[in-house]
């Protein structure tokens, strides 16, 4: 699970990667608890191709499986176990490709990347690109093996998640002028979050392909105060906005910066200097955005076959390799149905379906 170590599985898939030759890095965390893995095939060098995938999986209650949620087994013509379809089956099969590439003289080198971390937040690719963009390791194209029945995937709006605390003063509810409610204050920073709800609807783009083809907003936890006579100190409101265009997730957090700062925040020290009001990031998720030049999407597509490519609503890493400038798609085996749930599995001839996307490629890697 995403709070588990991920040490012992990329070891392991370290040792795999480089008995077959692979230069192999792995990239600690500050917890030293986790690692990025980056492995590269072929020529040193730009260009490329990124086959990624993340390693964490989301917990599971054993209770509500059929079998153990931790051990694969096979039933069916399914691999059953959490993480099977998210996405460890493509994992499995980028590891099956890899010596055959080996094999290969490559033109072109062929990155493995797995991270940690994807699940909550994305923050092992987000280091991960941060390290390439240092070292100026530049590859071209980038394959997100998320779970989407092999069809290619060139779009998904951002994810953005945050947490935001008002700090007031309490007091006896029979003399509210005298405290700080801070229940109260956000209340009113949940009706400015509704109230930009409707901004954001006037702000879509024209022919947006995204169901619903604007940014939205969800409130998604409020928690605040004691009882009913005493003036709340403390409020919580968790929310999160999913922008379907890059300039909307800065709109929404500075919209909301300024109401805080400039309407609250005075209203509240006015009457208690130590009030405060703080917003916790706790995850931002590019969006994918879908380009109309998309090397990516034109390799997928001659690789699987697929004409057309689709834009989805759950988000995944591939934001965040596209704006380190890489063109990206997201192309796996499974259904993202079978996510997040009791009894996950991944079908046999959809791991096929992934296994005869990367031998195509090993071809395509080695032609100069
Ligand atoms: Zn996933």
């Amino acid at each position: 699970m995403s709070s588990d170590s991920n040490l012992e599985m990329m070891a392991y898939l370290a040792d795999r990667l480089t008995s077959l030759g692979a230069r192999t890095e792995l990239f600690t965390d500050p917890s030293g608890h986790k690692a990025n893995l980056f492995a590269t095939l072929g020529p040193e060098g730009p260009g490329g191709i990124v086959l990624s995938g993340h390693s964490d999986v989301v917990p599971a209650v054993a209770d509500d499986w059929t079998s153990d949620p931790f051990a694969m087994v096979e039933r069916d013509g399914r691999l059953y176990g959490r993480g099977a379809c998210d996405m460890k089956g493509f994992i499995a099969c980028a590891l099956a490709a890899a010596p055959d590439y080996a094999g290969r003289d490559l033109a072109r080198p062929v990155h493995f990347a797995f991270t940690y971390d994807e699940e909550v937040g994305c923050l092992g690719a987000r280091a991960l690109t941060e390290e390439l963009a240092r070292r100026e390791i530049r590859p071209e194209i980038a394959i997100i093996g998320e779970p989407t029945e092999m069809r290619v995937i060139e779009g998904h709006k951002g994810c953005c998640e945050y947490t935001t605390r008002f700090t007031g003063a309490a007091g006896h509810g029979s003399a509210p002028e005298r405290g700080v409610n801070a229940a109260e204050y956000a209340a009113r920073y949940v009706a400015r979050l509704l109230a930009l709800r409707e901004e954001l609807h006037a702000r879509a783009p024209e022919h947006g392909r995204f169901d619903p083809p604007w940014s939205t907003i969800n409130v998604g936890r409020i928690e605040a105060g004691v009882a009913h006579n005493v003036i709340a100190a403390h409020a919580e409101v968790d929310w999160e906005t999913r922008p379907v265009q890059p300039a909307d997730g800065p709109f929404v957090t500075e919209t909301m910066r300024a109401y805080a700062e400039e309407e609250l925040l005075p209203a509240m020290r006015a009457v208690c200097p130590e009030a405060a009001i703080e917003t916790e990031t706790v995850g931002e998720v590019a969006g994918l955005i879908p380009m109309p030049e998309n090397a990516a999407r034109r390799l997928v597509s001659e690789l699987t076959g697929a004409n057309g490519a689709e834009v989805v609503a759950f988000g995944t890493e591939a934001g965040l390799f596209q704006s380190l400038g890489l063109s990206a798609v997201v192309c796996g085996p499974g259904s993202i149905e079978q996510a997040h749930k009791p009894d996950e599995f991944v079908a046999l001839d959809q791991m096929e379906a992934c296994l005869g996307m990367l031998a195509r490629l090993g071809p395509r890697l080695a032609a100069a």
